[in-house]
């Protein structure tokens, strides 16, 4: 189990829990003001990059030193962790309004609108204090090209959705403003998504690895190589001896997209807990 799941989950799963998507969480007006700040200005997410990128200039020993301080923040702020498909289901089959809305990292990086994330509530849309806080700030990427604003979804839908994203290969992400209320899923590639080219490319976690391991079973693989082409963690490799791929669980986030690429069913994934050399990587 993650840090959140035994400070914000009792030592389960925290992002299954219904407490940490309640309403009566933003009541907090200090969480409010970091919603609100976040969807109005894109453009930080621009800055904190610049801001780590300086900061892997300095010599390892200062980096090593300063580096907790910022992340530190991060996880009390807006964290995120990578979760498979059944656990998206899991989340939108409990939450009462699930609406999808631009990609604030598109935005930032690609200045279009693109729609890849699910904001949740624990009460109908209209009623939705997240819902109201997004529209009230104004920001243009929210408004156009497609002026319908946040689009309210069906479960059925959101799944559809996401699972089709899952296809084109994105990883999903559950993500909090102001831990541990969470305020939706992320659906990411590493060249557009922030989140992921911090914590994979720049190497400051910014996100938890899943709670799981993808395993292979190697007597279904027939070693085509479609799973590697999605993994955008680099944790596979090809063996050419027995060709067959080889998952390395050092390296593997357990995002499960390799599992949905492959049409042998060769691989699994496992819980992280009982995979002995990633169960204390996160
Ligand atoms: S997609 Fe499946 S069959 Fe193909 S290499 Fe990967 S695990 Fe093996
Ligand atoms: S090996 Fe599979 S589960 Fe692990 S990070 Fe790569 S795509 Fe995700």
């Amino acid at each position: 189990m993650c840090e959140f799941c035994h400070k914000h989950g009792e030592g389960k799963k925290w992002y299954l829990q219904t407490q940490n998507y309640a309403e009566d969480l933003l009541s907090d007006l200090r969480r409010r003001k970091f919603i609100h700040e976040f969807f109005l200005h894109p453009e930080h997410l621009l800055e904190t990059e610049k801001q780590i990128n300086m900061l892997n200039r300095l010599p390892s020993f200062m980096r090593a030193m300063i580096s907790p301080f910022p992340i530190g923040i991060q996880k009390k702020e807006h964290y995120g962790q990578v979760v498979p498909i059944e656990d998206v289901e899991h989340v939108l089959g409990f939450v009462n309004s699930i609406v999808r809305l631009p990609c604030i990292c598109r935005q930032a990086n690609l200045g279009s609108e693109q729609r890849y994330c699910y904001g949740f509530s624990m009460v109908p849309d209209a009623e939705s204090q997240m819902g109201h806080l997004v529209r009230s700030c104004g920001a243009e990427y929210l408004s156009g090209p497609n002026t319908s604003g946040l689009e309210a979804l069906s479960r059925d839908e959101a799944v559809d959705n996401i699972r089709g994203l899952e296809k084109k290969g994105c990883c999903h992400s559950v993500w909090t403003f102001m831990t541990p209320f969470i305020g939706g899923i992320c659906n990411c590639d590493r060249s557009d998504c922030m989140a992921m080219r911090a914590t994979i490319t720049l190497n400051y976690p910014v996100m938890f690895r899943a709670e799981y391991v993808a395993e292979l079973n190697p007597d279904l693989c027939n070693g085509c190589r479609q799973c590697m082409r999605v993994c955008q963690f680099g944790a596979m490799g090809y063996s050419t001896a027995n060709n067959k791929i080889i998952i390395d669980p050092r390296r593997c986030f357990g995002c499960g997209i390799c599992r949905s690429s492959c049409t042998k069913d060769a691989i699994t994934l496992s819980d992280r807990s009982e995979v002995a050399l990633a169960a204390n990587l996160w």
